[in-house]
């Protein structure tokens, strides 16, 4: 994973995926219009050296992400978060609903069905020095920050932060209005984690969350209708392929039945033939390269 380069999947929006099979999850390394670059999301704990190469290669040694963005808090999405603000030495942002589970403990009110069901039962089984220290690896309460409440994002200042509740209480994601680029974290994905053959193959397919892992389904259900209602162009996800959407079509059939994988999405983004990297899309159906391999985000 350590050499790991990552792929840039619209202008300034570089996709790494962490993780392997139906474990994988996306992070993004993403450049504003002033130069500043952040990282969104962490992937699991073990991928801190990954995304460090990937950002060194990205920025050129010396240079770090400004700052870190979650989605969530999640062991995929900010396992690694806390290595990398240290390492770094820059915040993590989260949305101030999400930043009470910084602390990486089981908080009832908060819980999601896998939690309750395995996460609880098998901790309990720990003793309680082990428990502790398990609980205090995930701990990101010393770098953790709350997001502003307008909407504004640290490090991006051509972006805007969306709440998206319902897989965690707290999830955001993040929009880039001028080109509707949308990084929707776990609020919309596109392979269906709820389905063992959709996890398995990684078939593309635009879906909700995993039911398992969700806190609130009906909140989660609402969260996907406000994504469709932004029509993004691109669809960079926690989960799954990049997706550039000619039409929202697919996303608001998705809203009406968020736990049934919609089976009309087309359009992925794929790295332009012989170009290295690929773009945004400039009408539907159609890719330009965005800028030559190598050169930072
Ligand atoms: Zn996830």
């Amino acid at each position: 994973m350590a050499g790991q380069v990552a792929r840039e999947i619209a202008p300034g929006v570089h996709m790494l995926t962490l993780g392997r099979g139906v474990a994988a999850s996306n992070a993004y390394l993403v450049r504003s219009a002033d130069g500043t670059c952040v990282l969104i999301d962490a992937g699991w704990r073990g991928s801190a050296r990954a995304i460090d190469a990937a950002a060194r290669q990205l920025l050129g040694t010396g240079t770090r992400p400004a700052a870190i963005l979650l989605t969530h808090i999640h062991p995929d999405h900010s396992g690694a978060a806390g290595a990398l603000a240290r390492g770094w030495g820059v915040p993590v942002y989260a949305h101030a609903d999400e930043v009470v589970m910084a602390a990486g403990r089981y908080l009832p009110e908060r819980s999601m069905p896998l939690d309750r069901w395995l996460v609880v039962p098998l901790m309990n089984l720990l003793p309680a020095r082990r428990r502790a220290a398990v609980e205090a690896a995930g701990d990101i309460t010393d770098v953790v920050r709350p997001l502003d409440p307008s909407g504004a994002v640290p490090g991006l200042p051509d972006w805007e932060y969306v709440p998206t509740p319902g897989h965690t209480p707290g999830h955001v994601a993040y929009l880039r209005r001028a080109d509707g680029v949308l990084v929707s974290g776990d609020a919309v994905l596109t392979v269906d984690l709820n389905s063992l053959v959709g996890a398995v193959s990684g078939r593309r397919r635009l879906a909700g969350p995993p039911r398992v892992t969700t806190w609130d389904r009906a909140a989660a259900q609402r969260s996907v209708e406000s994504v469709a209602a932004l029509n993004p162009r691109v669809l960079a996800p926690g989960h799954g392929p990049p997706l550039a959407l000619g039409t929202a079509r697919a996303l608001h059939a998705l809203a009406r039945r968020p736990w049934a994988a919609s089976r009309t999405v087309r359009g992925t983004v794929r790295p332009a033939p012989g170009r290295g990297v690929p773009g945004l899309l400039r009408s539907p159906g159609a890719l330009r390269p965005a800028r030559p391999e190598g050169r930072c985000c």
